[in-house]
């Protein structure tokens, strides 16, 4: 069946259930053929791992999997927080940490062979520390199995108590990423506790330590943001010091979370990287299936 999506309101405050009509071909995903498709999942499946690439349905997981490339969701499946965008399922008390995660992510990298690994995770509010001593962990034990591997953490906010950060830092990711995930006005909409300014506040915080070599955040497009809101974010973004910036299109992934409120053409996606490029971010990837952890590795050669 096809997705119902809703049309973009003359005030994006409204909520209207028209249809959006059939998706532009630029959103369709070819699905690569042969590659390591097979092979990628069976090694996930042996060593029990958790990915964003299926818990959140991301829609690049054909291409990376068949390029040996998967992003481990770590700190358990389940999420305390429950994003009106985000596919990965809610739990007030999730499961206890598993021990055994960081070696079973460190030894899975190594088998499918991954320089770059990048880590990202579910919010833990309800632990003491968020989980940052679980990331850390499984940086080390990464570094322990791949020893000229880099690391990319894909952080929550901690929940306002950015010195749990420091346990990460202490491990000096190559790249640390927090995303906004959107526009200031719809962020109360879209995500759940977490705010525009905490993220900001966060990343200049992890900026100021000087521990990773990029710092790095991400917004969905296509929520019902206007042009000028978008450059405002970059502007944000820039003056906090963000080294890397990936704007990719929003896609509903099931119908109980928020529509896609327009398409958003594969010209403004250009128009919005040569405006952070021209204002200063360093490096600027934006594109309809542009995800956070896309092609990672891209900036760092
Ligand atoms: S873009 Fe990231 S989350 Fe999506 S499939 Fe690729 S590695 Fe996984």
């Amino acid at each position: 069946m096809k997705n119902k999506l809703n049309i973009l309101p003359e005030n994006p405050e409204e909520s209207t259930d028209k249809p959006l009509g059939r998706f532009p071909k630029h959103l369709h995903r070819a699905m690569p053929k042969g590659g390591t498709l097979p092979k990628t999942s069976q090694i996930l499946q042996k060593w029990g791992m958790n990915t964003v690439c299926e818990e959140a349905k991301c829609p690049n997981r054909f291409e990376c999997y068949s390029k040996n490339t998967a992003t481990f969701l770590a700190l358990g499946k389940d999420c305390t927080r429950a994003c009106s965008f985000c596919d990965i399922d809610f739990a007030k008390a999730p499961k206890p940490l598993d021990p055994n995660e960081p070696s079973n992510i460190a030894n899975a990298a190594k088998e499918l062979g991954l320089k770059h690994i990048v880590i990202t995770m579910v919010a833990r509010d309800d632990l003491e520390d968020q989980g940052a001593s679980q990331i850390a962990s499984i940086i080390r034990e990464i570094r322990k199995e791949i020893a000229d591997s880099t690391t990319e953490v894909l952080t929550s906010d901690f929940n306002g108590n950015f010195s749990f950060a420091d346990h990460i830092l202490q491990e000096k990711p190559e790249v640390f990423n927090h995303n906004l995930e959107t526009v200031r006005r719809l962020t109360p909409r879209i995500r759940h506790k977490a705010t525009y300014e905490r993220t900001l506040q966060l990343l200049s915080y992890v900026k100021e330590k000087k521990c990773s070599r990029f710092i790095k955040s991400g917004i969905m497009v296509g929520l019902g943001e206007t042009k000028e809101e978008v450059f405002e974010t970059l502007h944000d973004l820039k003056n906090i010091g963000c080294d890397i910036v990936t704007i990719g299109h929003y896609l509903q992934p099931n119908r109980h979370k928020v529509t896609v409120k327009q398409f958003i053409s594969e010209e403004t996606f250009k128009e919005y990287e040569e405006y952070g490029t021209k204002i200063g971010i360093k490096h600027m990837y934006s594109g309809p299936f542009v995800r956070s952890s896309y092609n990672a590795d891209l900036f760092l050669q």
